[in-house]
């Protein structure tokens, strides 16, 4: 959030279910506020708005059916340029997560069991906002056991 605050709603507690899990889930958000990445996606999204109302009043006495082409084609390529952005920062905050969490005392091992019930929730019932906005994959899950040994040196028990 504004101001590198961090909200967690009580919809991911039964997934959390205890406090190492929740600091996988703190660890990944801090590395996101840490990074930065609620700035770049909002200046992102506002680019995005200014190039799709330059392109409409660019296009303004062309015929409907070419304006309806170039905005649909724009508005495709657009959003599969946010999305693989995300990805991006996705992957960057499970990576410095993994050492933020280890940092504060925190087994970074546990974070393959919570993506792993994340992924399994998905496949389930209507899930919680923190789900619908992290994808969990078996990609991501093997990108952390990658970076398990990096951020275990972080941690001292
Ligand atoms: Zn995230």
């Amino acid at each position: 959030m504004p101001g590198g605050k961090v909200v967690v709603y009580t919809g991911i507690l039964p997934i959390t279910k205890d406090e190492i899990s929740l600091a996988v889930v703190l660890g990944h958000e801090i590395a996101h506020a840490i990074a930065e990445h609620g700035n770049e996606r909002m200046s992102e999204g506002l680019l995005q708005q200014l190039g799709g109302v330059a392109l409409s009043v660019a296009l303004k006495d062309k015929p409907q059916l070419t304006q309806d082409l170039f905005l649909t084609a724009y508005g495709v390529g657009s959003t599969i340029g946010i999305l693989s952005f995300s990805r991006t920062h996705e992957s960057e905050a499970d990576h410095l997560g993994l050492i933020f969490m280890a940092m504060a005392g925190y087994n970074p091992n546990t974070a393959v069991n919570f993506w792993q019930r994340m992924a399994d929730m998905k496949t389930g019932q209507q899930p919680p906002e923190f789900l619908s906005t992290h994808p969990s994959d078996q990609t991501r899950i093997n990108d952390i056991k990658k970076w398990l040994p990096e951020a275990m040196k972080y941690y001292n028990n």
